[in-house]
C-alpha cells in the first residue's frame, strides 16, 4: 500500500502543483501558444504597483520574423481610465493584451506598468497586477463557489457572496439545487456563455487588480444578457485602469479614448464622438453594427408577434 500511495500523492501533488499554476488570464490564451524561453531576469524585482499607468511606446512586434504584427503602437491608459481598442479582425487587438502580460517579448520599443518595463519586473508580479475578463472562461470541474474563490484563495464565504451578486450571477446560483455547491465545469454542470463570463468577472472582483483586461465575447449574447453583463463589466472597471477589447461598440461610447487599430496601425482614435463627426473607419463600423443590430431587432419582433 506504501508503495502504491507514493505515485499517487505525487500525482496529487503535480495535478495542484498545475492547477495553481494556471491563472485565469493563462487558460485564455492556448497554453501551448506560450513560448517557454520568456523568463525573469535574474534577481529581478517584483513590480511595484502604483496606480497602475500603462505605457505602450512605439511597440513593434511579430510572432515570426516574416510578419510583423504591430508595427509602431503608442498609447496610454492613465490610472482608472478606460481605452477601447477596436478594429477588424486580425489587427492585432489581442496580441496587445498578450504583450501587456508579456506572454512575449516585443522587438522594439517599451510597454510599462507604473513606469517599470514589463520585461524588467518578475512575470509573477506582473500577472498579479492585471485582471482579465477573457472572451471564453474555462471553468474547473469543482464547485461553483471554488470557481468564483479562484480570484482570490483565502476569500470568505461571505466576500464571494458578494462577488457573485455584484457580478450578477448570485440569482442563478441560488436556484441551483446544491447552490454555490452546485458542480460545474465539463463534468458537471454546463454554463452558458454569459454565466461564464459572469463567474469570470466575479473572480476579478474578488482578486481587485488595479489593471483590468476585458476582451469582449465575439458571440452575440441576447441584448438583455449584454446589458447585465456591461452593468457588472461597469462596476469592475470603476476606479481602475481598464483597456477594453471591443467587438460591440455599443460598449465602447463612454470611453475615454478609442484606438482603431488596422493592419498593426493605429489607424484613428479619440472619442466616440470625434470619432463618429470624423466619419472615417470607425464610423463606417459603427453603422455597419447598427444596420446588424436593427436587422436583429426587427427579425426578434416578427418571431415573437407569429
Ligand atoms: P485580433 O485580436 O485583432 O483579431 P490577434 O492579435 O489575435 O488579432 O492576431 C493578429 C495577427 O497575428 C493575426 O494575423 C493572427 O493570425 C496572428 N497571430 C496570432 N497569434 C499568433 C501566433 N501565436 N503565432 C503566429 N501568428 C499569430
Ligand atoms: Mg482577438
Amino acid at each position: 500500500l506504501m508503495q502504491l500511495s507514493v505515485p499517487l500523492n505525487f500525482i496529487g501533488f503535480i495535478y495542484r502543483e498545475i492547477r495553481q499554476g494556471l491563472t485565469d488570464i493563462e487558460q485564455m490564451f492556448d497554453l501551448l501558444d506560450v513560448p517557454q524561453e520568456i523568463s525573469d531576469r535574474p534577481g529581478a524585482p517584483d513590480l511595484v504597483p502604483g496606480q497602475g499607468a500603462i505605457r505602450f511606446e512605439d511597440v513593434r512586434f511579430s510572432y515570426d520574423a516574416s510578419r510583423p504584427i504591430l508595427k509602431g503602437i503608442s498609447f496610454e491608459v492613465p490610472p482608472g481610465k478606460t481605452v477601447a481598442i477596436v478594429g477588424p479582425s486580425g489587427a492585432g487587438k489581442s496580441t496587445i493584451s498578450r504583450l501587456l502580460f508579456r506572454f512575449y517579448d516585443i522587438q522594439e520599443g517599451r510597454i510599462t506598468i507604473d513606469g517599470q518595463d514589463v520585461r524588467h519586473v518578475t512575470q509573477k508580479s506582473l500577472r498579479a497586477a492585471i485582471g482579465m475578463v477573457p472572451q471564453d472562461t474555462v471553468l474547473f470541474n469543482d464547485t461553483i463557489a471554488y470557481n468564483i474563490r479562484y480570484g482570490r484563495v483565502d476569500a470568505t464565504d461571505e466576500d464571494v457572496r458578494k462577488a457573485a451578486d455584484l457580478a450578477q450571477i448570485s440569482g442563478f446560483i441560488g436556484q441551483l439545487p446544491d447552490g454555490y455547491k452546485a458542480m460545474v465545469g465539463e463534468r458537471g454542470l454546463k454554463l452558458s456563455g454569459g454565466e461564464k463570463q459572469r463567474v469570470a468577472i466575479a473572480r476579478t472582483i474578488l482578486k481587485a487588480p488595479p489593471i483590468l483586461i476585458l476582451d469582449e465575447a465575439t458571440s452575440a449574447l441576447d441584448t438583455h444578457t449584454e446589458q447585465e453583463i456591461q452593468s457588472a463589466l461597469d462596476l469592475v472597471s470603476q476606479g481602475r485602469t481598464t483597456l477594453v477589447i471591443a467587438h460591440r461598440l455599443s460598449t465602447v461610447i463612454g470611453a475615454d479614448e478609442i484606438i482603431v487599430l488596422k493592419e498593426g496601425l493605429i489607424a484613428e482614435r479619440g472619442t466616440h464622438r470625434a470619432l463618429l463627426d470624423a466619419g472615417g473607419l470607425y464610423a463606417a463600423m459603427w453603422d455597419r453594427q447598427r444596420e446588424a443590430t436593427e436587422a436583429e431587432e426587427r427579425l426578434r419582433r416578427a418571431r415573437e408577434t407569429d
